[in-house]
């Protein structure tokens, strides 16, 4: 056997070994992100990735355009990715980033080296993290249109509607006394579902109030990992959700989720879905129902 030939059988050996371990963690994930791929042509999908104590999702609209939703604390999203969008197809339409904290970021300028980005929607909040300026210059150096929020407004992509609710006034270029404050908050309609996404934001109160679009909805990822400063309850009885998501590190230094968000949602009857549990979980909707493939 030559040298050359070990290497690749090592590396293979490898790869299989880290699947295995991958799977056994989560034991339903192959048959469900089987289930995921597969789902029909007409349903929207939406899946979010275990990826530790951060946040990132997908949304795959019904004609396979895809919305990548924040990037994570590592590079582990390009992995992720890997094995949801098929290989020989290396774009990404849009790239929502909710804020530019480390655990939201941290794999988008990957993404954006390896995938055709068609466009990049964002707060254009200021933050020094060295990846996020990596994440600015790729996105000028490769000319990506950007789409900056800096007031409610509405965005139809492929019949899905992205109602953004937040920021209600610019942070382009500004330094935010509170950057989670200052985190894109959207509400996506398809037909008759909804999903509300909310970042890292805290100051939810103030949407119950001011929000002239209805915050109920059929599924929320819950803002800031579940900490006590978001989720205030008469918000989340506004939003009165079937599915909670809540994306979280296991054992993770910041006591998230904090138990007063999970008691909050069992009063609301909400089914709360955690990836520190379930690892990855994946929704799909017809336009009718929203509904869970992850049991
Ligand atoms: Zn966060």
């Amino acid at each position: 056997m030559t040298k050359k030939n070990l290497k690749y059988i090592i590396a293979v050996l490898a790869l299989l070994v880290s699947f295995g371990i991958y799977y056994l963690q989560t034991p339903n994930t192959g048959k469900v992100l089987g289930q995921f791929i597969n789902a029909s042509s007409t349903d929207l999908r939406l899946m979010f990735f275990d990826v530790g104590q951060g946040d990132s999702s997908l949304i795959i609209t019904p004609n396979e355009q895809k919305i990548l939703v924040d990037g994570g604390p590592d590079r582990s999203l390009i992995g992720k990715l890997d094995g949801v969008l098929p290989l020989a197809d290396r774009r990404i339409d849009y790239i929502i980033l909710s804020h530019p904290h480390a655990d939201h970021l941290t794999a988008l300028p990957e993404v954006l080296r390896r995938y055709q980005v068609g466009a990049v929607i964002m707060t254009g909040a200021a933050h020094t993290a060295p990846d996020y300026l990596d994440f600015l210059r790729l996105i000028k150096e490769k000319n990506i249109p950007t789409k900056i929020i800096e007031q409610p407004q509405e965005l139809v992509i492929d019949g899905i509607k992205l109602e953004f609710l937040e920021p209600t006034k610019s942070f382009f270029s500004a330094r935010p006394e509170n950057l989670n404050d200052s985190s894109i908050v959207f509400k996506l309609v398809y037909a008759s579902t909804s999903a509300l996404y909310l970042g890292d934001f805290e100051n939810e109160e103030s949407l119950v109030i001011s929000s002239t679009v209805p915050l109920k909805s059929d599924l929320i990822k819950i803002g800031h990992h579940g900490s006590t400063n978001a989720n205030d309850q008469s918000f989340l009885a506004a939003v009165s959700p079937t599915y909670a998501v809540i994306s979280v590190g296991k054992n993770n230094s910041y006591g998230h989720p904090h138990y007063r968000t999970l008691y909050y949602l069992k009063q609301l009857g909400a089914q709360i879905l955690r990836t520190d549990e379930r690892g990855d979980i994946f929704f799909t909707s017809n336009g009718q129902t929203l509904q869970s493939l992850t049991k």
